[in-house]
């Protein structure tokens, strides 16, 4: 695998950056496998300028929307030839297991379609203004936008991102996560293939608190899409607030699941997992707090015991096709981990029914050494008195791990609330075949994405954001994710006759009554 130091890709071309080296890690074995170079405040100020000169070209912002389109799906077109080179890079310096990836890196290419389809197919108003006027609307790129991104879908959330900054007409300077890099420098490289022009596109890795904050203060800057942790948005937003540029901001989450007493049972235990478990439960949507109807509680538990026990058995190399999940990202986020479910535990609030500590030992399919990377056993913690649980931390804050928390209820008031007891409003569940119950509930819990007997959907046309103070603001995907990378312009044709329009127009002419606005 790459041993090789990763350089920075700015305006079309590999340089030197003039920061610190950052070590790149595997999380399954602790190995440092590669190194990235870092970009300095001069090597920002660099990428800014020949983003904005790329901009004031107009090669990308003025090119026609065809032009955009057939390069967006050429977009398309390469990243599924890299297929092969990004899905093991993406496992290596994530962690994630190599069936994940096989599944959602091709995926992408859906998002690059989609804004190209978008372009081709956008319809713009003509508004009904009074009088000999025609009043049109068009939308304009920003100019520079900022993209930050976080270790846990690398390439994902980088392309949800791209393909509708780029679809605008924007230049784009994207901030990899610095333990996750390497896949978004090689996706710049197989852009510019594409046709992506040198200069619209930079990606500058770097450490959030010195990259990433000279990005995001620069006053050239238009806009921020960020998706990280609650704490960094918040203070992303500040200086974006200073510059008055826009923020979308993709935050923390908690997800609630209610599965009531009409659900399907195994049908909810498989959607449980996928959605507690998949990336190791580093999902911002991870259906972390499972909240189930009291008649059901037990049969469900019982199912879900053997279900998880079942991924436990099964994890492994996560190069291997067979390994059912992978580490931890690092061994900070495993102490979070631990130190969470360690203090519900000494309160007596809640035990784990399964899991709840470390990895260490062999592998069951070969020799492979959980115990130097930061793996940590899929968990289902209860409560040891009635909901007892809602009281600890694990209830409340963002694990980013495999821990989940069950709890009960008895009447559809109850699950509700239960499900509202998070100022992170973003992804929620609700598994019941009853579909009065299904609409009745999902209009009332506070999230921004609600999945009926299904979990964690992501499609480039659905709206993917949080509602709640802690969960963000304004979303990705669709019509909307585009609009926002745009300003509406307005033109106004006046198409009267002079002698009409000497006749209205004329305001200091006299005192007689013509045009005002
Ligand atoms: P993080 O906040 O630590 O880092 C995310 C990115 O922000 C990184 O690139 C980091 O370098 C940068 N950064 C950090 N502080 C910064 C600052 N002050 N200025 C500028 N840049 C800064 O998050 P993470 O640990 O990489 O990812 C996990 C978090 O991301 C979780 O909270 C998760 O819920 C959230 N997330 C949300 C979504 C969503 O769609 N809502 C999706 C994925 C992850």
């Amino acid at each position: 695998m790459d041993t090789h130091v990763h350089l920075l890709w700015l305006a079309g071309k590999e340089k030197e950056g003039q920061g610190d080296l950052i070590p790149i890690e595997d999380p399954a074995t602790g190995e440092i496998f590669a190194r990235c170079h870092s970009a300095s405040s001069s090597d920002v100020e660099a990428a800014i300028t020949a983003a904005n000169d790329a901009y004031e070209s107009g090669v990308w912002s003025r090119a026609s929307r065809h032009h955009r389109a057939d390069v967006l799906d050429k977009c398309a077109v390469l990243l599924a030839e890299a297929l092969p080179e990004l899905i093991p890079l993406e496992s290596k310096q994530t962690g994630r297991v190599i069936r994940e990836m096989n599944a959602q890196v091709p995926s992408l290419t859906r998002w690059f379609k989609y804004y190209a389809s978008l372009l081709r197919v956008e319809e713009r108003s003509v508004l009904p203004t009074v009088g000999k006027l025609h009043n049109f609307i068009d939308r304009a790129p920003l100019g520079v936008v900022v993209q930050i991104t976080p270790f846990n879908h690398p390439l994902l959330i980088a392309v949800k991102k791209l393909a509708p900054a780029l679809a605008a007409g924007n230049s784009v300077i994207i901030k990899p996560s610095e333990l996750t890099p390497l896949t978004t420098l090689l996706l710049a490289k197989i852009l510019r293939q594409a046709g992506i022009p040198d200069g619209v596109l930079s990606v500058l890795p770097g450490l959030g608190i010195t990259t990433g904050k000279a990005l995001v203060e620069h006053p050239l800057v238009r806009k921020v899409d960020f998706t990280g942790g609650t704490e960094a948005g918040r203070a992303i937003g500040k200086l974006v607030g200073g510059n008055l540029a826009r923020y979308t901001a993709e935050l923390g989450g908690k997800a609630p699941v209610i599965v009531f007493e009409k659900a399907d049972i195994d049908m909810a235990v498989n959607g449980i997992v996928f959605g507690s478990f998949i990336a190791s439960g580093q999902t911002c949507v991870a259906s972390t707090r499972i909240i189930v109807q009291n008649t059901i509680i037990d049969t469900l538990l019982e199912k879900l015991k053997i279900k998880v026990e079942d991924i436990t058995s099964r994890m492994g190399d996560p190069g291997k096709l067979h390994s059912s999940m992978g580490p931890l990202i690092s061994e900070r986020q495993l102490r979070r981990v631990e130190s969470l479910v360690a203090q519900a535990r000494e309160t007596h609030l809640a035990i784990p029914l399964v899991g709840g500590k470390r990895m260490t030992g062999r592998c069951i399919f070969g020799r492979f050494d959980f115990a130097k990377g930061y793996f940590y056993e899929p968990t289902v913690l209860v409560s040891t008195k009635y909901n007892s649980i809602t009281q600890t931390s694990i209830w409340r804050e963002e694990a980013f791990g495999p821990v989940i928390a069950v709890v009960r209820f008895e009447t559809e008031e109850e699950a509700i609330a239960l499900a509202n007891d998070s100022n992170m409003g973003l992804g929620s569940g609700v598994w019941t075949q009853d579909l009065s119950q299904a609409f009745r509930v999902s209009e009332r819990i506070q999230a921004g994405m609600i999945w009926i007997n299904t979990h964690h959907r992501n499609d480039p046309s659905s709206p993917w954001g949080g509602v709640t103070s802690a969960s963000g603001v304004g979303s990705e995907n669709g019509i909307e994710a585009y609009h926002a990378y745009t300003t509406t312009r307005s033109t106004i044709i006046n198409y009267a006759s002079p002698e009409e329009s000497l006749e209205s127009d004329d305001w200091f002419g006299g005192s007689r009554m013509v045009r005002y606005g």
